[in-house]
């Protein structure tokens, strides 16, 4: 962890301040580095995230996402580049960048004597509020985390789920644009990732930006335009879930389970123009189309029923993201170059 010495003061604002229209991409990285003692934990990296999108930020423990959120979150310095949140430079307008934007870090300080409203009501004061607004506030954070019923527990008395809707509850006190969630999903049992998820969409269709991490590839799928990978410092790649699912491949693999035995499939396969029998499965089989065109493959489905397959269930078996993430770093080391989309 960085020195709080080293956290970018307000001391560098100037009076004039750039305009910051809202035209500006929610986050622009440029060239961005980060070196410690021996680690170039953010290595040039450079993305832009536009204004209103859930971007996952997908890396393996120590591939530099909590380096990159915290320099922009104004937490620490970066060794080089620049990073700006909503057009505002994050060395040089840190007070414009703190007012935009929502930090929840993946271990967050707790003050276990504090009950839930009293933690709030600490932040809105800290964030200059007053008064009856600072009370509508707080009730409106404690709605939207439905924290409501739990005001008067003591911090320490939450569970995981609960601490970490506080958390996210603080982190929207001033209603920032920009929410920077530091793995929020880790540890969480099922009910509480989806009740996360939930409110990380809501957010998003209020037409907050967030920028949001973890190494768990699945938990970020439902609820993100696009993901971005880091590996070693490095973005290695840039893009949407449909897009890492198609990867690069030339055929299409499609699952088929039919009302007969599974040989029907197999013979009929052997006629079929474009198509391969893969394998066979309890009620069907895996067949191969040399195409990723939406239209062999549904004149494909189409030639099964006017040949009299009787066909239960057709679909495109997809290639999992963590196959798609793995499948990218065995490339990046293959030919050594980051493939940034
Ligand atoms: P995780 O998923 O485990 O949280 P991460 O992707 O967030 O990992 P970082 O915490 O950004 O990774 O760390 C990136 C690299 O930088 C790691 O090698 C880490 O040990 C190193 N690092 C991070 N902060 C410091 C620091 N203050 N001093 C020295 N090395 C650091």
């Amino acid at each position: 962890m960085s020195d709080l010495s080293e956290t970018p003061s307000e001391t560098a604002e100037t009076a004039v301040l750039p305009a910051g229209p809202p035209t500006t991409p929610a986050i622009e990285v440029t060239n961005l580095s980060r070196w410690f003692t021996g680690v170039h934990a953010v290595n040039d990296i450079s993305f832009t995230v536009e204004r209103g999108q859930v971007i996952g930020f997908v890396g393996a423990n120590g591939a530099g996402k909590t380096t990159t959120m915290r320099i922009l979150a104004t937490l620490d310095y970066p060794s080089g580049g620049t990073a700006k949140i909503a057009g505002y430079d994050v060395i040089k307008y840190p007070g414009e960048v703190r007012k935009r934007i929502g930090w929840m870090p993946d271990h967050y300080g707790t003050y276990n004597n504090m009950t839930v409203l009293e933690y709030l009501d600490f932040f809105a004061r800290a964030l200059g509020y007053k008064g009856q607004e600072r009370i509508e506030r707080i009730a409106d954070v404690m709605d939207f985390t439905d924290l409501g019923s739990l005001s008067d527990r003591l911090i320490d008395k939450l569970s995981k789920g609960m601490g970490q809707r506080l958390c996210l509850g603080r982190a929207l006190i001033h209603d920032p644009e920009v929410l920077i969630l530091d793995e929020p999903a880790a540890g969480l049992d099922p009910k509480a990732r989806v009740e996360l998820k939930h409110l990380i969409r809501i957010l998003a269709e209020e037409g907050k930006t967030v920028f949001i991490s973890s190494h768990i590839l699945s938990e970020l799928d439902e609820m993100c335009d696009s993901l971005l990978f880091i590996n070693q410092g490095k973005i290695i790649h840039h893009g949407t879930s449909e897009s890492l699912r198609k990867g690069s491949a030339e055929t299409s693999l499609i699952e088929v389970q039919l009302a007969s035995s599974p040989e029907r499939l197999q013979e009929w396969a052997a006629l079929a123009p474009n198509v391969t029998f893969k394998d066979a499965t309890k009620n069907g089989g895996r067949i191969e189309v040399d195409s990723v065109d939406d239209e062999v493959i549904a004149t494909v489905l189409r030639r099964m029923i006017k040949d009299d397959l009787p066909v239960t269930d057709f679909h495109l078996r997809e290639r999992r993201l963590e196959d798609a993430f793995i499948e990218i770093l065995g490339e990046i080391e293959a030919s050594g170059t980051p493939i940034v989309s």
